[in-house]
């Protein structure tokens, strides 16, 4: 299967051969039918599937022909970064079009972005909140908007963005196309997508279950011990680039200044960074300047970087959506990756939840030749592995929504439309 069958503009089918794309993704084979023939389309993909192409594809396909200077496609995402992914993927499709992006969002200046939008611009792509103060300000019009998509709209949802989309909503055009990304679907993501999306087609990928070429390993461990079961970890295992998840802003930052000191190409990725700064250590890591990003989930969200080979969790996320968000940044597009997750005794019942999800029991693991004292690993977690053994026998993972999962989240039936 290739490109070819879309029959993009021919200056959109060159741009694909220039970023070195051949082969549509799963996503983008389903999604990029109906968006094309201007259907509403509810995707459930998580970040690496390739949904950024899956819309922008479509999106710059329809920009090519109609009138310009006047902004016809808003993107709404849920971070800066994820932002900044979107509009470089705009560009680098588009670079053979007439089409001309703009990125709205806060902690940079505002003026910069009026103009920007004054000069004329086809694309937004914004975070809600600057969105909402530049339409506030008057100096953005989006009553010609032919195209909305809502891009990690779950995320946006837990960051209590609900009600700035509900707000911009309001002042769209109500005839449009509407375009609904979300890598779980949470009630009342559900209850929006609902609302605003008219008789959509739904495409389900990686079936809202982790990226399969990833393999996972959890590794009992007292907090004492964790940042010398990283260090050996680190230097027992031939890495690639590595990601640490931590839990808060304070503990990125001084794990990645301990990492640093010891000799490690390390930087942090946190929220009390300025932009500038993040932007520096996300270029850093994919430039291979650093070889360990330490993040905590939110400012890694729209980290676009390819070739990350581990996941590390140092500390276990506090959501199941978040490990699954964390460890889909590593596998991306086909590759392997792995995900170790640094697990104590108070992350029992986390470590139980996730392994629900997944669908199997992740594999516990010592690391060989590690000093742990007097701690037994294999003693840790019995009751979950009890549990586990009470379980069916693994199979591969499954959607959902076909799982006994007994998370009320997840209750909900997902909608299963052919494409
Ligand atoms: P996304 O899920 O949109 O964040 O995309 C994940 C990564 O896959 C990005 O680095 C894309 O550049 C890459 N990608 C998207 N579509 C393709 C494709 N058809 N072939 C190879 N890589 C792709």
């Amino acid at each position: 299967m290739s490109f070819e069958q879309f029959s993009f503009d021919r200056r959109i089918a060159a741009a694909i051969k220039t970023v070195g794309y051949t082969t549509p993704t799963p996503i983008q084979q389903q999604a990029i039918p109906p968006v094309l023939a201007g259907h509403d389309v509810l995707g459930l993909a998580q970040t690496g599937t390739g949904k950024t192409a899956a819309f922008l594809l479509p999106i710059l396909q329809r920009l090519t022909k109609g009138p310009l200077h006047r902004v016809r496609a808003l993107i709404i995402a849920p971070t800066r970064e994820l932002a900044e992914q979107i509009h470089q993927m705009s560009a680098d499709l588009g670079q053979n079009v007439r089409v001309r992006g703009v990125t709205v969002y806060g902690g940079v200046s505002k003026a910069r972005q009026v103009a920007a939008l004054r000069r004329g611009a086809e694309i937004v792509v914004a975070c809600p909140g600057r969105l909402l103060d530049l339409l506030g300000d008057g100096a953005i019009d989006l009553s010609h908007v032919e195209v909305l998509v809502l891009d990690e709209a779950d995320r946006m949802c837990d960051m209590g963005f609900l009600p700035d989309i509900r707000r911009i909503l309001r002042v769209l055009p109500p005839r449009r196309q509407t375009l609904f990304f979300a890598a779980t679907m949470p009630r009342d993501i559900r209850r929006l997508a609902d609302q605003i999306l008219n008789d959509p087609v739904t495409v389900q990928i990686g079936v809202m279950a982790p990226v399969e070429t990833v393999s996972h390993a959890l590794y009992p461990i007292p907090h004492r011990l964790k940042k010398q079961l990283l260090l050996a970890t680190l230097q027992q295992t031939a890495t690639g680039r590595v990601l640490i998840f931590t839990r808060t802003k304070y503990r990125a930052r001084n794990l990645a200044r301990d990492l640093t000191k010891r000799g490690y190409r390390a930087s942090a990725l946190q929220g009390n960074m300025s932009q500038n700064q993040r932007e520096r250590a996300i270029r850093g890591f994919r430039d291979g300047r650093y070889d360990v990003l330490v993040a905590t989930d939110i400012a890694s969200r729209g980290i676009d970087v390819t070739a990350i080979t581990h996941v590390i969790n140092f500390d276990v996320p506090d959501t199941v959506d978040a490990y699954i968000h964390r460890i889909g940044r590593t596998g991306r597009a086909h590759q392997t990756g792995v995900a170790y997750t640094f697990a104590t005794e108070e992350n029992e019942s986390m470590v139980h939840e996730i392994e629900q999800v997944l669908g199997a029991r992740i594999e516990r693991r010592r690391l060989p030749g590690f000093n742990y004292g007097d701690f037994v690993p294999e003693k840790q977690f019995q009751s979950t592995r009890e549990q586990a053994r009470q379980r069916p026998p693994l199979r591969p993972a499954a959607p959902r929504s076909r799982r006994s999962s007994g998370r009320k989240r997840y209750g909900h039936t997902p909608a299963r439309k052919a494409a």
